[in-house]
């Protein structure tokens, strides 16, 4: 099948979170199935600096309002970045600290464009555009309207959707930039409350909808955690699926990872041990004098991912002898509390504000508890990397924890990881003391880490999954002719 990822980050070429991790393995699997897979990309100035890529000659003219802008096409392998200066050759991906690129809706309603115009220029006709997430919402749309033509007439397009908080929600003042009629302006396409949303666009257009786990699929259709498209999503729950996310098992191996201490597998958890020991030394933490567990949180600092009852939750973990370990970056306002926590507990709270992908790997070996007390994660990674290292979840029932976590049972002695539901740091803290206690019990504890181990977190599944979506939404199509 002919498969065109689109797609605003992917490693290993830029990634700022768990999306990229998704369309990089994904990507990746279908070359290893032999699929006819290729991927679009911004070309970013990171990329630019880090990777050799190809010219491929390919000038595209896209239209922004009434303004051609031109974008160069460069490639590596299979995937293609879209060039163009005044809009990806910056620090970051979406904004800085200060807050989102003032241009966000101009530059993705460009990128979302040339990956039409790409396929064109390429003269490849792809079975299937696979869009991700609002940067590249507009695209189903794009193929509805302006290219609504004999060269896309067998394209299918899926939308997938890997956090609905985010949606690409801008001043209606943009719309003129998309050069779509204005008719398609109204509440069943792409307005949203007088505003025009990127994500809504792919969700009324795209002919198949999925997201990241099964779980999420059924909460995004409640008020709850919809965030307002809940009802468009009703409306086309028919067409929306549930696919949970994998990780690239061959990236995340803690029997061949080169930036952790000692390597470990299954049979050799000892090493396990080592790594938490050099853990504990990096850290300066004071944990000796009793064997404590160690309980990490990786992630980005926001209030889905629960930092708020994280942080509420640090004096009752550290009084009851646990090491904590926090990495994150994100919302600034977290920063000082965390900061703090870690003042005060000097030696018990570690803390370190960046995005650190081989420190983060070092924690996931080193530690022996996972932090994920989200309050809401539409499939999560890090708890799925996490169990691949032997590092136990306790983590809140919520769309792909509850999908991936299997909650502990003390009496049949079976289970992954420990589950709580309320949204609430006293929630987490109980949920917590069942981990501890299973930590006291050598032999239990042992036998958590290698069913944790054991689990399947690979793509084999998920990417055959898709393929045959893919297949569904093109015999829809062929039906409707
Ligand atoms: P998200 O909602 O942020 O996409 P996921 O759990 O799906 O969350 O994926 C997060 C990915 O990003 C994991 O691979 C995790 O290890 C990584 N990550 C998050 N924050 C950091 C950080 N501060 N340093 C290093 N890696 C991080």
């Amino acid at each position: 099948m002919k498969i065109l990822i689109a797609t605003s980050e992917a490693v290993p070429f830029v990634k700022t979170g768990g999306l990229a991790d998704v369309t990089g393995a994904l990507f990746k699997e279908y070359l290893n199935m032999g699929e006819e897979a290729c991927m679009a990309l911004p070309l970013y100035r990171t990329i630019r600096e880090r990777f050799d890529l190809k010219d491929t000659g390919i000038l595209l003219r896209i239209l922004l309002g009434s303004r051609p802008v031109e974008a160069k096409v460069f490639s590596h392998g299979d995937v293609f970045f879209i060039e163009c200066a005044e809009f990806f050759d910056r620090p970051e991906l979406y904004g800085t600290p200060e807050g989102d690129y003032p241009d966000n809706a101009a530059r993705f309603v460009f990128f979302s464009r040339a990956v039409a115009e790409l396929c064109m220029a390429l003269n490849i006709r792809p079975d299937v555009i696979h869009c991700n997430d609002w940067q590249t919402g507009l695209v189903p749309i794009y193929l509805k309207t302006i290219y609504n033509d004999e060269f896309f007439s067998r394209t299918v397009s899926v939308m997938t959707i890997h956090n609905i908080g985010y949606q690409g929600n801008f001043d209606v003042t943009d719309y003129h930039l998309t050069g779509l009629n204005w008719g398609l302006f109204n509440p069943d396409w792409l307005e949203f409350y007088g505003r025009f949303n990127f994500l809504k666009a792919g969700l009324t257009a795209s002919d198949i909808i999925t997201t990241v786990s099964p779980a999420y699929a059924g909460e995004i259709l409640t008020p709850e955690y919809g965030y307002g498209l809940d009802g468009v999503l009703r409306k086309r729950s028919g067409d929306l699926y549930g696919i949970l996310n994998g990780i690239d098992v061959n990236e995340w191996d803690p029997s061949n990872d080169r930036d952790i201490p000692v390597r470990y597998g299954m049979e050799a958890i000892d090493g396990k041990l080592k790594c938490k020991k050099e853990l504990i030394r990096e850290c300066s933490m004071e944990l000796e004098g009793g064997d404590y567990p160690l309980a990490a949180f990786v992630g980005r600092l926001s209030e889905q991912k629960g930092v708020d009852i994280l942080i509420d939750s640090i004096d009752p973990i550290v009084s009851s002898g646990v090491g904590v370990i926090i990495l994150g970056k994100g919302d600034e306002r977290y920063y000082p509390l965390i900061m703090d926590a870690a003042k005060k507990h000097k030696g018990r709270v570690f803390s370190s504000i960046g995005y650190d992908e081989a420190f983060a790997r070092r924690i996931y070996a080193g530690s022996d508890i996972f932090l994920m007390p989200s309050r809401y994660e539409p499939c999560g990674l890090s708890q799925m990397i996490a169990m691949r290292y032997g590092t136990i979840p306790v983590a809140r029932r919520t769309g792909g924890l509850a999908d991936t976590i299997i909650d502990y049972d003390p009496l049949r002695k079976s289970g992954t990881g420990f589950l709580f539901d309320g949204y609430s740091a006293s929630a987490f803290t109980e949920c917590l003391k069942r981990a501890f206690c299973a930590y006291a019990d050598k032999r239990q504890w042992k036998r958590l880490i290698k069913d944790a181990m054991a689990g399947d977190f690979s793509w084999n599944n998920s990417a055959a999954k898709y393929i045959g979506l893919y297949g569904k939404a093109l015999k829809m199509r062929l039906e409707s002719k």
